[in-house]
């Protein structure tokens, strides 16, 4: 059985549990470092990357979630999340990133709340049909290094979903629409780390 942790300290936790139930796995909400034990990947959700920062270091989450993404955890993060799993922002605000990615993200690159919106995006990888993003004072990455590949652009060609290795990060809130493929495909991402790690151990 696979099963997927999901860092609940701050944002919308809860709606991706409610996706990766629905695609048969188990979850887990992570809140403790020893929580970690046992889960075949994890997802980081969307919220306020500053304050889930914090709560990362009440929490002595930084240090061990940064070993784990080097050991090749699967891990995805969207919006805060993927601010939270890059190498840098832009804007070099004072707050802890795991720097297990290697791209550069603008926090709040599409404006304020008001300039929340809705796009239809193509994204290869998950088919013919278009996603359909929700971006809620999303980031979008500025710049991408070594081993990242785009997987997904909005209309204007700002990248806001790639993958490196056993990371993967997106915008958008893809726990907020009824389109489970992007956690269909981190599950498959997840379990094909699995087995590599396997393979390397045997
Ligand atoms: N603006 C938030 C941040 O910088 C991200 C917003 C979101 O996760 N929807 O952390």
């Amino acid at each position: 059985m696979t099963t997927i942790g999901i860092l609940a300290l701050q944002g919308a936790f809860v709606e991706h549990a409610g996706v990766l139930r629905g695609l048969g796995v188990e979850t887990r909400e992570i809140r403790l470092p020893e929580q970690l034990d046992g889960i075949d990947g994890l997802v980081i959700p969307g919220g306020e990357s500053t304050t889930i920062g914090k709560l990362m270091v009440s929490f002595n989450l930084v240090e061990v979630l940064r070993d784990l993404a080097r050991a090749g955890m699967p891990m995805f993060g969207t919006c805060a999340g993927m601010i939270v799993l890059a190498k840098d922002t832009v804007q070099r605000y004072d707050q802890p990133l795991l720097n297990a990615m290697n791209i550069v993200v603008h926090r709040n690159g599409f404006g304020r709340q008001v300039d929340s919106f809705e796009a239809d995006l193509a994204m290869p990888v998950l088919g013919d049909k278009p996603f359909r993003g929700i971006f809620i004072r999303a980031p979008y990455i500025e710049s991408i290094g070594e081993g990242v590949e785009i997987l997904g652009k909005v209309p204007d060609g700002k990248v806001v979903c790639a993958r490196q290795e056993n990371m993967l990060v997106c915008a958008f809130h893809p726990e907020l629409t009824d389109d489970p493929r992007l956690h269909r495909y981190f599950l498959e991402m997840a379990r094909g780390c699995r087995q590599l790690v396997q393979a390397s151990r045997a």
